[in-house]
Order: C-alpha cells, then sequence, then structure tokens
C-alpha cells in the first residue's frame, strides 16, 4: 500500500523538521483553542487523577459526545475512587450499560477496589505502576502518568497516530508501523508540560487533523507537516483493510411470566459481556439451529412464539443476528434443568431498565416485547 501513495509536492523539501519548535506551536495553539471538557482542570490547575483514569477509560473506543453523559452520571454518583471501589458491580455495569465493552467496566470497578487497597486511594504516578492496575494498558498509563501528573510520557491514541503520521509523511502501514509512529511521537514530547501536549495533539486530531478533509489552512503544525507539503495527508496514515467481520447467529428465549417478570440469565464472568446480564438463548454459532435443536435450550417448557424481525448487534470482531422466541408463562412455571437459578433470574419489567444489560440485550427485549 505504502508505493501506492500519490505524491503531489505542493512545496520544495527539506521543510523544517518537526522538533522543539513543533511542540512549542502545538502548545500556543492549545492555549488559545483547547476544547472545554468536563475531566480536564482548569489552565493552570493540577487534574484529579481520578477524573482523567475515568475519562480515559470511557473514552477508549467511543466518542467524546458519547462520554460526557455517562461521565457526568458517574462523577455524580461515585464522585471518588473510594466510592466507586465500595459500589456493587452491578450497579456499575448497569450505569455503563450503552457504552459497550463491558470489560472496561468489570475492570473498571477492579481497579478503583484495587487503588484502594494496594495504593492507599492515591493513583500510583508513573507509566510502569500504572500498567499493573486493571484495565490500564500502555495508552491509558502514558495518558495518565502524563495528563495527571505531569510525568514525561507519550500517549498514543488513533488520533494523534494520525497527526503524527502525517507530519513525519510516515507510510508504514497499521497496525505494524504502531511503534514506529510512537518512537516518533515521543521525539516531539516536551520535557515540561507533556499532559498539555498529549492533550493538544488530541485535540488537533479531532478537531483540525481530522481523516478526511483535514483543515491544514487552520493548522499550527502546517510548517512541518510533511504529508500536506506532499499533498498526501487524506492518504495517510495507511491502514490495511480489514477482512469483513463474520457473523454469528443465535435464537434467544423471551420468557415473560404472567405477573410481569422476564426471565435473565447472567454470562459467565470470563469473556464478551462478562458477567452482564442476557436473555438466554442458544450458543451463537455459523447458522440457525433448526427449531427442534434451538428448543433444547430452552431456559422454561412453554409454547414459543417467534417475534417477526431480526436484531442486529455489531461486536468488535462479529455481528449477532438474533432471533427472538417469546412465550408468556405462569407465575409459578418452572426452569428447565440446565436454567439454575444461580444463573437465571426473574427480574419485573419495571426494573430492567435498571438491570446490567448490554445494549444487543436491551435491543433484544425491547424487540420481543413489541406489540406485533
Ligand atoms: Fe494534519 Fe494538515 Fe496539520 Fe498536517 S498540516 S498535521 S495534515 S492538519
Amino acid at each position: 500500500m505504502g508505493d501506492r501513495v500519490r505524491t503531489v509536492a505542493r512545496r520544495q523539501l527539506p521543510l523544517r523538521p518537526a522538533g522543539p519548535d513543533t511542540a512549542a506551536a502545538l502548545l500556543d495553539w492549545y492555549d488559545r483553542e483547547r476544547r472545554d471538557l468536563p475531566w480536564r482542570s482548569k489552565r493552570g490547575k493540577r487534574s484529579d487523577p481520578y477524573r482523567v483514569w475515568l475519562s480515559e477509560i470511557m473514552l477508549q473506543q467511543t466518542t467524546v459526545k458519547a462520554v460526557i453523559p455517562f461521565y457526568e452520571k458517574f462523577l455524580m454518583r461515585w464522585p471518588t475512587v473510594e466510592s466507586l471501589a465500595a459500589a456493587d458491580l452491578d450497579d456499575v455495569l448497569a450505569a455503563w450499560a450503552g457504552l459497550g465493552y463491558y470489560s472496561r467496566a468489570r475492570n473498571l470497578h477492579k481497579c478503583a477496589k484495587a487503588v484502594v487497597a494496594d495504593h492507599g486511594g492515591q493513583f500510583p504516578r508513573t507509566e510502569d505502576e500504572l500498567s499493573e492496575l486493571p484495565g490500564i494498558g500502555p495508552y491509558t498509563a502514558a495518558a495518565i502518568a502524563a495528563i495527571a501528573f505531569g510525568e514525561n510520557a507519550t500517549p498514543v491514541d488513533g488520533n494523534i497516530e494520525r497527526v503524527i503520521s502525517r507530519l513525519f509523511a510516515f507510510k508504514g502501514p497499521l497496525p505494524s508501523g504502531k511503534r514506529e509512529i510512537k518512537r516518533l511521537a515521543e521525539s516531539l514530547t516536551p520535557s515540561r508540560r507533556a499532559g498539555d501536549f498529549a492533550q493538544a495533539m488530541m485535540d488537533l486530531g479531532a478537531t483540525v487533523c481530522s481523516p478526511k478533509k483535514p483543515s491544514c489552512l487552520m493548522c499550527p503544525l502546517q510548517q512541518d507537516c510533511h504529508a500536506h507539503a506532499l499533498g498526501i495527508e487524506e492518504q495517510l496514515p495507511v491502514k490495511l483493510v480489514k477482512p469483513d467481520r463474520p457473523v454469528r447467529y443465535g435464537i434467544a428465549f423471551l420468557a415473560l411470566r404472567e405477573d410481569g417478570q422476564v426471565l435473565l440469565r447472567r454470562r459467565p464472568e470470563a469473556g464478551l459481556l462478562g458477567g452482564m446480564l442476557e436473555v438466554p438463548s442458544t450458543d451463537w454459532g455459523d447458522d440457525w439451529l433448526p427449531v427442534d435443536q434451538a428448543l433444547t435450550a430452552q431456559p422454561v417448557k412453554a409454547d414459543w412464539w417467534p417475534v417477526p424481525g431480526i436484531v442486529s448487534h455489531t461486536f468488535t470482531h462479529f455481528r449477532l443476528e438474533l432471533m427472538l422466541l417469546r412465550a408468556i408463562v405462569p407465575a409459578n412455571a418452572s426452569l428447565t434443568f440446565w436454567a439454575s437459578p444461580e444463573q437465571c433470574r426473574w427480574v419485573p419489567r419495571r426494573d430492567l431498565g435498571n438491570a446490567a444489560l448490554p445494549s444487543v440485550m436491551r435491543k433484544a427485549i425491547a424487540h420481543a416485547l413489541k406489540e406485533h
């Protein structure tokens, strides 16, 4: 793919090599244009590590716009790491519902407990120590170290990857080029204001150096940008084409008791949507099972009626197509042998809004309970 990057030189090279002047120009721009985000400290004030950590975990694979209401809700309910550590996991999962990637919420809770139990309620300040906490990978560790503690660390997320690959006209394909991009980003990080530099990079990527049609004329780094000079900014970064997501198929059983309770099952702790509640279903396989085979997975013996339509949901690695069967069962209905009380529970319809249900299951329940 690198060979296919077309070069339309806008002006003669060599350019000013990106370096300390680049960082200074970016910081000047940040001081004027920085985004006002709820987790950011006021100018010149120290950042609160709890807020930085919470926002960084929420922002993984999610947009700022989507995160803000969740962040505010969490902060109002659990204003300190101690209060979050003391929370019930089910409450945390329920509050997280809608942000996706529920393992992050489970790790968030684990991490809060670890900070309280092992660090006296204070987040450690170095990348290495932060990386040892649950759910904190290299990017998040570097972001917290730089933003909350001013350590000389360089977080590199998708936005920063794009800015750096364009600044240096780096044509190596991602993801294998990530290590080199990180090295280039480190070479620009100033020893003072590393946190502001990281946030400035994030802001530049989010507001100016956008994936399509970057606003190079308004960019404070235009003088240093090799991709812009070559006219190849929109072709960078080079990404390997991902194969199509496979599709998995499942049949789910929405049992509604005459007294208005819905049967839910808890998923295993490890793996996808770990520990969340769901509508009991067949395994999710390469095709829908024939109905007689699917019925061996029914959680309660009943007359099941197909709900017209399919619920479709896209996960990171596959797309799920869920067919729903619905049954009204008596209040004393007994569960089939595999639907043990440890796994399955009846939940009143009015409490479903507060249950730890992932988005896909909220969709499935809404679909099955809709009158057709
Ligand atoms: Fe991005 Fe354009 Fe700025 Fe280069 S000049 S960093 S491509 S916005």
